[in-house]
């Protein structure tokens, strides 16, 4: 079992469907949003969808995001009387799965963060991050998050799921970037099976060296400017052109 604090199960589900598509940092914006303008979630059912929308701009997909939450929160009302999601506490993952995917706009990755973050199960979540990641160095070979999270469940022992998932996703997110990932500064280099790792080994390299010659001649401006003051007190000074 992984350590965390006890967070509220529907609070996790609710910032979990809001970083869909987008950063933590904007969904967080968001989540706090609707935290601060309603006092449960049970006004939420009843808040006109504008205004939902307004307040979690910040996050995008306003319109999708906005119904799927009001309509799921409207639906366990109507399952279980009330809000709470509590009785989830006894049941097994697979149970709790089933239970979360048939809310529309729930999928397999959301109620996994369930699982790690609020109900502190041992499992893997499979964000764009992990999965890009995990194919790049070559632990699986899969091509969407569904069969990465599949072929994860065999290989990471339970005790390190969470922990993987949550260093996986800064390496994702700081290293192994999408676009341009940094292999020339890379601690997984030797063992990446990327196969383009020596290309952006390559570009990094060029970019760091150009950053650091544009940083030198910065530096050299910086001096000029530096050293033409001290002397401008007693050496020649007149510019014709300062004085027409
Ligand atoms: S070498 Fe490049 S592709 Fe491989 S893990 Fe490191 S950053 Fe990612």
């Amino acid at each position: 079992m992984n350590k965390h604090k006890n967070r509220n199960i529907l609070d996790v589900l609710i910032a979990t469907k809001l970083s869909q598509n987008t950063t933590d940092k904007t969904a967080f914006i968001a989540y706090n949003n609707l935290k601060n303008n309603f006092n449960n979630w049970e006004e939420l059912i009843v808040a006109p969808i504008e205004k939902i929308k307004k307040l979690i701009k910040p996050c995008g997909l306003t319109e999708t995001k906005s119904r799927d939450i009001k309509l799921m929160l409207k639906q366990m009302k109507d399952d279980f009387g009330n809000l709470n999601l509590n009785h989830l506490k006894k049941y097994s993952n697979e149970k709790v799965y089933e239970e979360l995917l048939k809310y529309k706009g729930i999928g397999v990755k959301t109620v996994s963060c369930v699982l790690a973050f609020a109900l502190n199960r041992n499992v893997f979540p499979v964000d764009t991050h992990v999965h890009r990641v995990m194919n790049r160095i070559g632990v699986v070979n899969t091509k969407t998050a569904e069969e990465t999270f599949e072929a994860a469940k065999r290989i990471i022992p339970d005790e390190e799921k969470v922990f993987l998932h949550k260093a996986i996703i800064k390496f994702g997110r700081n290293v192994c970037k999408a676009v341009k990932p940094m292999c020339g500064e890379c601690i997984l280099y030797e063992e990446c099976g990327f196969s383009q790792k020596e290309q952006f080994h390559r570009e990094h390299r060029e970019g760091m060296e150009k950053h650091r010659e544009e940083q030198r001649k910065k530096e050299k401006i910086k001096r000029i400017k530096k050293d033409t003051k001290m002397t401008s007190k007693k050496e020649n000074n007149f510019i014709i052109l300062e004085n027409i």
